[in-house]
Parts: C-alpha cells; sequence; structure tokens
C-alpha cells in the first residue's frame, strides 16, 4: 500500500519532467495550442528576462515581479484529474493519491523555482550549488530557447536531446557573491550583494 503510493509518486515525477517539457517547448513556445499561452510566456516573459541583460529582476521591480507572472500551471494540476481517476481504477487509492501527490509537488516546484530562479532575494536555498545549478540552466533556455525546457527534473532533457550546459558569461550585472571555488558567480544580481550588505 506504502510502496503502490511511493511509485505513483515517482512516477508522476517522471511523467513531470515529460509533460514540463511538452509543455513549454509545444504550449508555450508555439501558437498551436494557445496564444495566451505563448503571448505570456514568449512575447511577455521571455522579451523581459533576456538572458545577458535582465534576466534577474531589478530591485525596483521586486514589488511587482509575482510568482505566476510567467505561467497558468496550477492549474494544469486540476486538469490531470482524470489520470488521478484512472490509477485509482487501475492500481487503487494509495497509488492514486502518490501520482496527485508527485503532480502536485512538480507543478508547485515549476511555480517557485521559476519565480525564484528570475528573483535572487538572497534566501539560504538560492545560495546552493543546486539552486545556482538550476539559474544557470534556466538562462540558457533564455538566451537558446530551444535548450533546457526542464526547470525541475532535466529528465526530458536529457533523452528528448535538448540539454545544454554550456557555459554562459556572467550577467552585466551579476555581483562576486560567492567564493569563486563555490561554482558559478553569475547567479546573484547586484541586488542579493546589496541586500546582503544592508544586513549586516
Ligand atoms: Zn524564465
Ligand atoms: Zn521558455
Amino acid at each position: 500500500m506504502m510502496l503502490s503510493g511511493l511509485l505513483g509518486l515517482f512516477g508522476a515525477i517522471v511523467y513531470g519532467s515529460f509533460f514540463e517539457w511538452f509543455a513549454h517547448k509545444h504550449v508555450m513556445h508555439t501558437q498551436r495550442f494557445s496564444k495566451l499561452a505563448f503571448q505570456r510566456h514568449v512575447v511577455d516573459h521571455h522579451q523581459t528576462r533576456r538572458s545577458l541583460r535582465n534576466f534577474y529582476i531589478a530591485p525596483e521591480d521586486r514589488k511587482t515581479y509575482h510568482a505566476g507572472e510567467t505561467s497558468v500551471v496550477p492549474i494544469l494540476w486540476a486538469l490531470h484529474f482524470p489520470l488521478y481517476a484512472l490509477v485509482y481504477w487501475l492500481c487503487g487509492m494509495p497509488a492514486a493519491i502518490g501520482v496527485a501527490l508527485g503532480c502536485g509537488l512538480y507543478i508547485a516546484g515549476y511555480e517557485l523555482l521559476h519565480f525564484f530562479i528570475h528573483a535572487p532575494k538572497n534566501y539560504w536555498f538560492q545560495r546552493t550549488r543546486l539552486f545556482r545549478f538550476y539559474c544557470e540552466y534556466h538562462r540558457v533556455h533564455h538566451l537558446k530557447p530551444r535548450k533546457n525546457y526542464n526547470i525541475v527534473l532535466p529528465l526530458a532533457d536529457v533523452l528528448l536531446r535538448t540539454l545544454s550546459l554550456e557555459d554562459m558569461k556572467p550577467e552585466p550585472s551579476a555581483p562576486v557573491f560567492v567564493p569563486p571555488d563555490t561554482g558559478p558567480q553569475s547567479v546573484f544580481h547586484d541586488s542579493v550583494r546589496q541586500l546582503d550588505t544592508a544586513k549586516k
């Protein structure tokens, strides 16, 4: 029972990577399915958050930058209800709960990660290696929109050959915020440094 729940959760995370890849590539980056999604993502988000220009929000934009600016993905959780029902019918309630939870976590993970990637606020997790990897990974996508469609789990990017781990120049206003031996320094906007110094 516990096992089927965990398998459901794990399966949903793997599924989430492929769904994210498909939705990002075909729904958000083309007008085939939704002109609104294309407008919000490519026209609004990619145009205003360009790599090597203004990938990170400026301090003065902080108040007006909200989670959800770039997507409507929470709705996707509800749209997957038929999937949860199908899993319930085929494998039982624990598996269905695992899948629903996994999809919810993935979608919430997408929203939060994407928000904080563009909004350096000097939270502890934003200084971790993993988070800096996420930032660099997504910076490549904003430079080369046919690469790195995943935000949360780059599994689909690896298997569908859209992964790029190229080294990019730092953002123009990126500060020297972390010691050189701890990874890329380009992750943090100078607003982070200002924030950091202000705290001291
Ligand atoms: Zn983005
Ligand atoms: Zn995109």
